[in-house]
């Protein structure tokens, strides 16, 4: 039988292609987890996925009852849970104004970070379940809120602060939509919600690896210049930055590409060593990448932890 893996935005770019890249390596069934139910039944038909070879589910991320009811309708499917790759994301680099979740969280660190964070703890005990001998929690980080990187150096840089702005509710009322308490950045917020990604997949690690066995990982998966996370940059960007990727910097890979990477991280056993943040290598190998002092401060992970324990009302 087939293990099973749930992907969190499936329904294009990167996720799609780890849906693809499992789906063909015959070993796994896939649940996409989707806010847009018609638009993932159509992503998987573009290409190509037989049917029966994935069951699409609906999570909004951006609303934490959503989440909750994902859980629950998981679990009434009878399932099991082998893998969980944590890869929606939103990114919103021109927004001049915040906008806000369900909850009113500001919503780049609403759904990549806080809808993840609540998902992957509620999934915690389903994956514990697994029979599988290699379970796997995976949560898609990056470069840009690596700051021990060249493109994590440019600026608006990643900067959690003193995490005030998350303490508050990020809700732009009584306290700022940032983390740190700073003024709305788009693109900061994005590289914010992206370092809480690589924390909490550390944190994850320390608290569970031993007690559980599951496989705490995160990755750069090189830079997918082509998918639709750029969409609402403006058009000279989105013309120039994917052959500026391919020709200048040399990071560039194709959405299939990338989603072979994410695949390995899933499923290869010589991805299964638990903590590590993977890169990959311009002949596409695979190493152990070092993050940036924020990314790796056991202390920031501890507090970030805590505070969306709070948010998202665990604690
Ligand atoms: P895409 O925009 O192509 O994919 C993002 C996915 O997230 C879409 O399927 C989108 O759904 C989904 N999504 C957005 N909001 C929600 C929500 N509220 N609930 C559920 N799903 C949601 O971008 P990529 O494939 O590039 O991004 C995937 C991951 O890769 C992200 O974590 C990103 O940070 C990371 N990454 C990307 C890089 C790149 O160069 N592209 C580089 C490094 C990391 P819908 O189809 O409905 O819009």
């Amino acid at each position: 039988t087939k293990s099973v893996c749930i992907i969190t935005g499936a329904s294009s770019g990167l996720g799609l292609a780890t849906t693809k890249a499992l789906v063909d390596s015959g070993e796994f069934h896939v649940v996409m987890a989707c806010r847009d139910f018609l638009k993932a039944e159509k992503a998987a038909k573009s290409v190509g996925l037989p049917k029966g070879s994935y069951t699409v589910m609906h999570l909004d991320l951006a609303s934490l009852e959503s989440v909750r009811q994902f859980v629950k309708n998981f679990r009434s499917s009878g399932m099991p849970l082998d893998a969980l790759v944590c890869n929606a994301a939103v990114y919103f680099p021109t927004a001049k104004e915040p906008t806000y979740s369900a909850e009113g969280f500001e919503l780049s660190v609403a759904t990549n970070h806080l809808g993840h964070f609540l998902l992957a703890r509620l999934l915690l005990e389903d994956l514990e379940k697994s029979e599988s001998k290699s379970k796997r929690l995976i949560i898609v980080g990056s470069i840009t809120g690596n700051t021990n990187t060249l493109a994590g150096n440019v600026p608006p840089k990643a900067n959690l602060g003193d995490c005030r702005g998350l303490s508050g509710g990020l809700n732009g009322v009584t306290s700022s939509p940032m983390i740190d308490g700073g003024a709305f950045d788009g693109a900061k917020a994005y590289k914010d919600s992206k370092v809480c990604n690589m924390l909490t997949m550390q944190e994850f690690h320390r608290r569970y690896h031993e007690k559980t066995g599951i496989t705490f990982s995160s990755l750069y998966p090189g830079c997918i210049a082509t998918t639709g996370l750029f969409r609402s940059h403006i058009p000279l960007f989105r013309a120039l930055f994917p052959p500026f990727q391919k020709y200048i910097t040399k990071g560039f890979v194709s959405e299939e590409e990338s989603g072979k990477r994410l695949a390995q991280v899933v499923q290869d056993s010589s991805l299964s060593k638990s903590g590590v943040y993977w890169s990959w290598n311009n002949d596409s190998s695979s190493f152990e990448n070092v993050l940036s002092e924020e990314a790796s401060d056991e202390a920031k992970a501890k507090k970030v932890w805590e505070l969306s324990e709070k948010l998202v009302g665990l604690a």
